[in-house]
C-alpha cells in the first residue's frame, strides 16, 4: 500500500532549475505548496549511485531529514542504445567544466561519440526520470518514468534544457528543445513517472 502525501509542504529536492519548473508544473493542480533544497540552502548530496532509484533515493532522504519536510527528488538522464546505454546515470556528468555544467558541449560530445561508433540511424534513446518520495521518518516511494525517442543533430529549439535541443521523442518530427512546455510535461519522462506518483500518493 503506497503511502499518500499528508502535509502543507512539499521539498523538491533539486538544486536543477529546469526540473524545478517541471515539477512545479506538474504538481500545481494538487495546491501543494512547494519549496526547493536550493531555497532552504540544503547542501546537494553526493550521486554516486549506478542506477537513478539510488541517486534519487539518496537525494529524496538526505532533503527529507534535513529539513523534517517530505521531500520529492527527480534523478533522470538519457540512455543511448548505440552507446550501450550511455550516459545513463552520468548524463549531468558529461556536461561538467570547470566553469559549471555546460549542456552545449554535452550534446557535441554525444554526437561525437554517435559519429565515432558509426552508430545508424536512427540513434534511438530514451530519457528516464525516477521520482522518489521520501518521508522524514526513512520511509519512501519510487516512481520511475520513460520517454522513448532518438538523437537527432544538430541541436534544435531553446525550449526546455539539458539535452532537450537533440532529443526527438517518438510520434514527433520536433525536438524537446522545440516543444512548448505544456506538451513536454504531457508526454515526457518525468511525466510519466509523475502520473504514477499521483495515482500512489495524491489521489
Ligand atoms: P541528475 O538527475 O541531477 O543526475 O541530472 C540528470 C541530467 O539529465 C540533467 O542534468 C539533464 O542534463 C538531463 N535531463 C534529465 N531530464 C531531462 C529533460 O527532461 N530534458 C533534458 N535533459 C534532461
Amino acid at each position: 500500500m503506497t503511502r499518500r502525501f499528508s502535509g502543507e509542504r512539499l521539498l523538491i529536492a533539486t538544486h536543477n532549475a529546469g526540473k524545478l519548473e517541471e515539477i512545479a508544473d506538474l504538481l500545481r493542480p494538487f495546491s501543494v505548496a512547494v519549496v526547493s533544497a536550493g531555497e532552504l540552502g540544503l547542501p546537494e548530496p553526493i550521486e554516486d549511485g549506478t542506477t537513478f532509484v539510488e541517486n534519487a533515493r539518496t537525494k529524496a532522504h538526505a532533503a527529507a531529514k534535513a529539513s523534517g519536510l517530505i521531500a520529492l527528488s527527480d534523478d533522470s538522464g538519457i540512455e543511448i542504445d548505440a552507446l550501450d546505454g550511455a550516459p545513463g546515470v552520468y548524463t549531468a556528468d558529461w556536461a561538467e567544466t570547470p566553469q559549471g555544467r555546460d549542456f552545449t558541449m554535452a550534446m557535441s560530445r554525444t554526437h561525437d561519440k554517435l559519429e565515432a561508433a558509426n552508430a545508424p540511424h536512427p540513434r534511438t534513446a530514451r530519457f528516464c526520470c525516477t521520482l522518489v518520495m521520501a518521508w522524514p521518518d526513512g520511509h519512501d516511494e519510487v516512481f520511475p518514468g520513460v520517454m522513448p525517442g532518438q538523437v537527432v543533430w544538430p541541436m534544435r529549439g531553446e525550449q526546455g534544457h539539458g539535452y532537450d535541443p537533440i532529443f526527438m521523442p517518438d510520434g514527433y518530427n520536433i525536438t524537446f528543445g522545440e516543444m512548448d512546455r505544456m506538451e513536454k510535461n504531457r508526454i515526457s519522462h518525468r511525466a510519466d513517472a509523475f502520473r504514477k506518483l499521483v495515482a500512489g500518493c495524491f489521489a
